[in-house]
């Protein structure tokens, strides 16, 4: 196609970042959400159908790609469960990760084959006349490109639970850590000095993408499951950062920009995840390293305790004036969101008051209990926060726990040496009862005992949560 387009590319890129930023707005509410993500999605059409009018477009290779990734992405999405949803999220954001790293791969190698002045006129109009800022967003968009791709396989295989949530670690990991980033250092100052021509710059690209590999995976590995949340929002940016590197390389706004409101959102749902578990970044990042010990996984924490059947259950419930649910990834994984509302509209119509209390780092993704419940139509009102709920919770009559465990464990409060120490729990052991629905004593995801099993006023309701919550129906029904 012909120069004289740009203009209009420039314009139609302009529409789909309003669309992105538009889209993104929209779904911070759950009732605009599905309409907010179809809005990006438009954004992410036009920009792409304005891209195909760039000069030099191969399409053939395009339309290869763009069949290839649409019937992946089609049939994955179609095929995944809800449960698993949190895994597929993290293999994306890594597939973007490494999307960056191979432009930055390919331009360097298109690069390489030419002098600076050739490559130069490539990247068009606009292009930086300094070649040592386009080697600087190369070499960075392949350190981070990388790093998110390794860090999100990580992620992956953390929340799949194929390999262990706890935190992984070996003697000397900071002094690694430490050598990767010199060695990143020194590889990125080769390669600034000159990308093109001879060996050496390909064994300083190779090198840049070896460490910000090794770099990924030293940096997920030591963090323990109940941080995972940070960790996955962080990841979340880096792709976008990534993104927008690659989009300086190859001069694309649209990129820059999309790049930079993930990277943005990304940051801002890291805040909001620290700020949730009551740590700062630093500590998240650097406080797994060194103790590799099982200490504060509760391995002390034992007693009785109080199972109840789902007839005692109801007499329970029957007779509360105020009810708080708290789910958990095991409301996720039982899909019990549905029959939960049941329930609450049962209690309701039985003239007690119902809450929903939802912990930022509840579930596995971000948002996880938000969009369960909302699924279920249970009204924007009636969902509240641990600190809304917190302080009244002595006078709640019945706090009842569906599959949450790691974000209603006392342990967050009570011992110095756990994991979860400092992190805001939903204080559901203060209520008057508290009724826990999961299937056995076993830990949650960050691998730590919970106490609160054991208390005076706990009763275990114990099955699979949807099958349990669907008998207090019946028997509210039957009354
Ligand atoms: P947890 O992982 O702590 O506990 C979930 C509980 O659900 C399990 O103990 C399990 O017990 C129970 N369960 C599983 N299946 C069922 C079922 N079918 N019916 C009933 N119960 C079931 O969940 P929480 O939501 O309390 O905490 C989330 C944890 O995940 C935190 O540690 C958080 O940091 C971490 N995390 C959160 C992310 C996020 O972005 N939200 C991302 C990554 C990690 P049992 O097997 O006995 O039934």
């Amino acid at each position: 196609m012909i120069d004289a387009l740009q203009p209009l590319i420039n314009y139609i890129y302009i529409v789909a970042s309003v669309l992105f930023i538009v889209g993104l707005k929209m779904l911070s509410r759950a009732s605009t959400a599905r309409r907010g993500n179809m809005v990006s999605g438009v954004g992410m059409l036009l920009a792409i159908l304005a891209t195909c009018l760039l000069k030099g477009m191969s399409f053939a290779w395009i339309l290869v790609g763009a069949i290839a990734g649409t019937t992946i992405g089609v049939v994955a999405s179609s095929m995944v469960k809800m449960t698993a949803m949190p895994e597929m999220v993290g293999i994306l954001n890594g597939l973007g990760g490494l999307a960056s790293l191979l432009v930055a791969w390919a331009e360097f190698h298109k690069w390489h084959a030419m002098q600076w002045a050739s490559y130069h006129q490539t990247l068009g109009a606009g292009a930086p006349n300094s070649p040592l800022v386009t080697a600087v967003a190369m070499a960075f968009t392949a350190v981070v490109g990388a790093m998110t791709f390794s860090g999100s396989m990580l992620a992956f295989l953390k929340l799949s639970e194929r390999i262990t949530g706890k935190p992984i670690q070996f003697r000397g990991q900071q002094f690694v850590n430490g050598l990767v980033i010199l060695l990143i250092l020194a590889a990125a100052v080769v390669f600034c000095q000159n990308p093109a021509g001879g060996t050496t710059p390909y064994l300083a690209f190779g090198l840049l993408m070896l460490a910000g590999l090794v770099l990924g995976i030293t940096s997920v590995m030591p963090i323990g499951g109940a941080d995972m949340p940070v960790v996955i929002s962080l990841l979340n940016s880096y792709s976008g950062i990534a993104a927008a590197a690659a989009g300086f390389i190859i001069l694309n706004n649209v990129l820059i920009v999309a790049g930079a409101l993930v990277g943005a959102s990304g940051i801002i749902l890291t805040k909001i995840m620290c700020k949730a578990m009551n740590r700062s970044l630093g500590n998240v990042l650097f406080s797994g390293f060194g103790s590799g010990s099982s200490a504060g996984d509760g391995a002390g924490v034992t007693g009785e305790a109080n199972p109840i059947s789902a007839d005692d259950a109801y007499y329970v419930l029957e007779a509360a004036r105020s009810v708080v649910f708290v789910p958990g990834y095991g409301m996720a994984v039982a899909q019990a969101q549905h029959v939960v509302r049941e329930l609450g509209q049962a209690l309701e119509a039985n003239g007690a008051d119902v809450q929903y209390c939802i912990h930022p780092v509840a579930g596995r993704m971000p948002g996880h209990m938000n969009v369960l419940l909302a699924e279920a139509n249970v009204p924007y009102e009636q969902l509240v926060e641990p600190g809304d709920v917190n302080p009244v919770m002595a006078a709640v009559d019945v706090a009842i726990v569906i599959g949450a465990n790691d974000v209603v464990n006392p342990a967050a409060k009570e011992d110095a040496k756990s994991p979860l120490y400092g992190m805001p729990i939903i204080e559901v052991d203060q209520a008057r009862t508290c009724i826990v629905l999961k299937r056995s004593l076993k830990p949650g995801f960050a691998g730590v005992e919970n106490a609160l099993f054991f208390k005076s006023n706990t009763r275990m309701l114990f099955g699979d949560a949807k099958a349990t919550v669907l008998q207090l129906v019946a028997a509210f029904k039957d009354r």
